[in-house]
């Protein structure tokens, strides 16, 4: 008899310090939610958990059942009312029978009154169906409850920060899941959590302790020691208890010393975490240095054969972590001293987006641009940024990512314009979009029509992800400390549920 497979993905990274709203229309990336159908023809073929899943699936010959596909860029806690129109189909579907359940989750979603949304699914599918198989792909950035390992069967989650193995993490969990099922192997879970909290700025394998955990849990993978080693690294701007450090190994207890095969290699990626929790700490930077160090490095030329432009990394006004993207400090500093040939993206701004298509291409418009959004959480106002230019380009802002990040995915802008700011030496082009997204692909210049490889400077709204597209074309990177509900400085947020040491330098 063929089989059912229930596939589906519901993600969101909660920055609960944000104060950009969660409704339903912002998953699916602007576009609402995919349901049915829709969902399985939104991620099939994409590099993500939720078509390495499909992939499985469709070689098994199993019936594919895709209740839900629902992904929204970092923002506040979504209400229970928009979590229930995600999740209830998923019950459903489950609901109605099946042999294995696969899902495509973040890891640190918060609902307005469930600090542990991951919690909840698996324990309402384990509800519905005790024993079906249920295998998880988690985030890098995920907060990890002792009761969402209770409920899974297998978890897996990311290696890579940026994250561009996505889809290898599904095909392992899924091809865990599978082989279960077969009576090949017999998964079992160990996992453990320290309480400590790392700036994300030191998340990334080359910058801090992660690169050597993650030599351990490949190492152990690869000589079959596990069937799987993931490091949960935490997502800081989630404030929950379950926010720290976890690890989480899948052993074989088919295997003689398959179970304690796996406590051993969870308690050593563990012990390196705990170990060099010093080095997951972020040192505080000054803007003005740091825009003054980049100027020096653009304005010296490029040695013979070095090509390409120094990124200003705006990261803490980072819209892949709850970011307003509106906030002007480091635009305004990179003006103020003198930077120009510049490409910036993207500044959040609707209203300014109307106004530059309402001038049209070729015009002048006067701008009060960004600072629209206040941050109470972290007691700072919006502050817009006078600022004259020309209208250079209109865009749908429909892109395809062509990167190794999300490739082949579509996405969305919203309305987009290019605001073209006259300098001594070249332009400034502003990429201001409609909506929010994180620049990790060389699309959000492409595609209206600047080429980041020939600027002298690039001014990204983005943490680490950008490292995905952008790096290879930088000459030099600075970190620009700006200010944000994504500031790498976690002194700058009043906690009331986290049970874990922030890293604060
Ligand atoms: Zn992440």
């Amino acid at each position: 008899m063929t089989q059912r497979f229930v596939i589906a993905l519901i993600k969101h990274e909660t920055n609960t310090f944000s104060p950009i709203p969660t409704p339903l229309e912002k998953f699916g990336h602007g576009q609402g939610p995919a349901f049915g159908r829709a969902a399985r023809d939104a991620f099939e073929g994409s590099a993500t958990p939720m078509a390495a899943f499909i992939d499985i699936a469709k070689r098994e010959g199993a019936e594919i059942i895709t209740p839900v596909a629902a992904e929204s860029w970092p923002s506040a806690a979504c209400t229970r009312a928009t979590f229930e129109q995600l999740v209830r189909p998923l019950e459903d579907a489950v609901r109605q029978g099946c042999d294995a359940v696969f899902l495509d989750l973040h890891g640190a979603m918060v609902v307005d009154d469930c600090l542990d949304a991951e919690g909840e699914i698996l324990r309402r599918l384990r509800r519905i169906h005790a024993t079906v198989p249920i295998a998880v792909t988690f985030d890098y950035h995920t907060n990890l409850s002792p009761e969402t390992v209770q409920c899974a069967t297998v978890i897996t989650g990311y290696k890579t920060y940026p994250h561009v193995d996505m889809y290898q993490a599904g095909q392992l969990a899924g091809e865990i899941l599978v082989n279960a099922m077969k009576g090949r192997v017999k998964p079992v879970m160990k996992w453990g959590w320290l309480p400590i909290v790392p700036s994300i700025m030191r998340h990334a394998p080359e910058d801090g302790p992660a690169g050597a955990i993650l030599i351990v849990a490949r190492a152990a993978e690869q000589r079959g020691d596990v069937l799987a080693a993931t490091l949960l690294p935490a997502f800081a701007h989630a404030d929950t208890p379950f926010t720290g450090v976890s690890v989480v190994v899948v052993g074989d207890a088919m295997k003689p010393n398959g179970e304690a095969n796996a406590a051993q290699v969870c308690d050593a990626m563990l012990r390196i975490a705990h170990d060099g929790k010093v080095g997951f700490s972020y040192q505080r930077t000054v803007l003005a240095e740091s825009v003054a160090r980049a100027k020096v490095l653009g304005d010296a030329g490029a040695k013979p054969g070095d090509v390409g432009p120094v990124l200003l990394i705006d990261h803490c006004d980072n819209c892949g972590s709850g970011g307003t993207q509106d906030v002007m400090m480091v635009v305004e500093e990179i003006l103020r001293q003198g930077l120009d040939d510049v490409a910036i993206a993207p500044i959040r701004d609707p209203d300014a987006v109307r106004k530059m298509i309402a001038a049209g291409i070729g015009n002048n418009v006067t701008l009060q641009l960004g600072g629209n959004t206040a941050m109470p959480s972290i007691g700072l106002n919006g502050r817009p940024l006078a600022i004259s230019g020309k209208v250079r380009t209109i865009t749908d802002g429909e892109i395809v990512f062509r990167g190794p990040m999300y490739t082949g995915l579509k996405s969305h802008l919203g309305p987009t314009a290019v605001l073209e700011v006259s300098g001594t030496r070249g332009r400034t082009e502003i990429v201001v979009t409609s909506l929010h997204h994180e620049p990790f692909d060389l699309v959000i210049f492409r595609h209206c029509g600047i080429e980041p490889t020939k600027k002298r400077f690039i001014m990204l709204k983005s943490r680490i992800h950008y490292r995905a597209g952008f790096k290879p074309i930088a000459r030099h990177i600075v970190d620009c400390q700006g200010e944000g509900v994504t500031s790498a400085d976690l002194s700058a947020y009043r906690y009331r549920h986290v049970k874990a040491d922030l890293l604060i330098a």
